[in-house]
């Protein structure tokens, strides 16, 4: 018994902000510190067991972003603002402030970032892809946050 439900995962973002090596933890539980860039996009799997027998499958997609600023969190925004008008109403967004083990470079303020999750019914979390700091958290909330019927 129990039931498995399949949801696509897109990982949107600036180039360099740890989108391969978030999925890299995720999946395989790796990290590597000279990853070479994301060409195209790149298509993984994994399935994260729920309560009650439950079981979710992503199907994730790892995009190549290809700008750089300075702070990601205005650019994070708009991809925000593009999800809102073209995707599912159904559709779970997560906020993910990575490399928080670099806290001396830190250059978004949580409180900032929390509030404007808050604000649009983002899930968030601060995140490391190198030292598996919220990784998990991160995927299984977006799991639990998915319509199961
Ligand atoms: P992407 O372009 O968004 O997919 O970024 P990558 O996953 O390729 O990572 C870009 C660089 O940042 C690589 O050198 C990674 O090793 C590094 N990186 C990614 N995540 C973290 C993290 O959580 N902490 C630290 N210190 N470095 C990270
Ligand atoms: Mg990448």
């Amino acid at each position: 018994t129990g039931r498995l439900y399949q949801f696509k995962l897109v990982l949107l973002g600036e180039s360099a902000v740890g989108k391969s090596s978030l999925v890299l933890r995720f999946v395989k539980d790796q990290f590597d510190d000279y990853r070479e860039s994301t060409i195209g996009a790149a298509f993984l799997t994994q399935t994260i067991g729920l309560d009650n027998n439950t079981t979710v499958k992503f199907e994730i997609w790892d995009t190549a972003g290809q700008e750089r600023y300075k702070s990601s969190l205005e650019k994070a925004k708009s991809w925000v603002k593009e999800l809102q008008r073209q995707a599912d109403p159904n559709i779970v967004i997560a906020l993910a402030g990575n490399k928080s083990d670099l806290s001396a470079r830190r250059v978004i303020d949580t409180e900032e970032a929390k509030a404007y999750a808050d604000d649009t019914g983002l899930l968030f979390f601060e995140t490391s892809a190198k030292t598996a700091t919220n990784v998990n958290e991160l995927f299984t909330s977006i799991a639990r946050k998915m319509p199961l019927d």
